[in-house]
């Protein structure tokens, strides 16, 4: 099967384990099964999302991290890197820029899918989470210009990574109203993605998420004039 993005390297960052499952798991099963090589950048830790009152933040972490690799395996998304801040805390710092340019420079991916760094209203019932504005805002930054750029950040030349651009950015967020680009899927990467989802247990109170992930990726299908799809806002660089 021709691998129909024409790219060989892709990256996810975001700022949660599952945040990447819920947004873009399709595309990620999709490219992978067609060969691209896929590294995912968790930002935080995972750290608090949980009501459970006998869980504790470190047992929590190391919980949605393994929840995490579980997915990316489903998924076949090769390298996962785990940048560590506290969950809930994230801030578009120029620490997580740096580290982020980091990944950037050393996986080289030619498309990158991130989060969207604006707050947006268009969608009810949810009101974006900050960590995840934050993620999009640096990995934004990250993308253009410190990746690129040689003299921003020179404790990466040192450490030999070379500057790098990436081709493409696709920025999550299927109810925004700037999308612009809809990746078909077929039925088997619709399920091949809920598979990769239900790898967050810990995560997930809805038991009907197959239910869930069919319905929202046949709703983006349909405005994409296609059966199922994930939509982007794509910009070329
Ligand atoms: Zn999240």
């Amino acid at each position: 099967m021709p691998n129909d993005s024409g790219y060989s390297k892709g990256m996810v960052v975001v700022a949660h384990a599952d945040d990447a499952e819920f947004g873009c798991s399709g595309t990620v099963a999709k490219w992978c099964n067609q060969g691209m090589d896929f590294t995912y950048v968790l930002c935080t830790d995972g750290s608090k999302g949980s009501d459970d009152p006998g869980m504790t933040s470190e047992a929590l972490a190391a919980i949605r991290q393994k929840e995490q690799r579980n997915a990316c395996n489903v998924l076949g998304v090769k390298e996962v890197v785990f940048l560590g801040y506290p969950d809930a805390m994230l801030e578009a710092s120029i620490s997580l820029r740096r580290d982020i340019t980091k990944a950037i420079r050393r996986y080289k991916p030619d498309v990158v899918i991130c989060q969207s760094p604006v707050r947006s209203f268009v969608g009810r019932g949810y009101l974006s989470h900050p960590d995840h504005i934050a993620a999009g805002e640096a990995t934004l930054s990250a993308i253009f210009p410190s990746a690129r750029d040689r003299l921003t950040f020179p404790e990466l030349l040192e450490e030999g990574l070379e500057p790098h651009k990436v081709e493409e950015v696709l920025i999550m967020g299927w109810d925004r109203s700037d999308i612009n680009k809809w990746i078909e899927l077929t039925l088997e990467e619709v399920k091949i993605a809920t598979k990769a989802l239900e790898q967050h247990a810990s995560q997930l109170s809805n038991p009907a998420v197959g239910e869930m992930m069919m319905k929202g990726r046949a709703r983006a299908g349909l405005a994409g004039g296609m059966l199922y799809a994930e939509a982007f806002k794509s910009i070329l660089l």
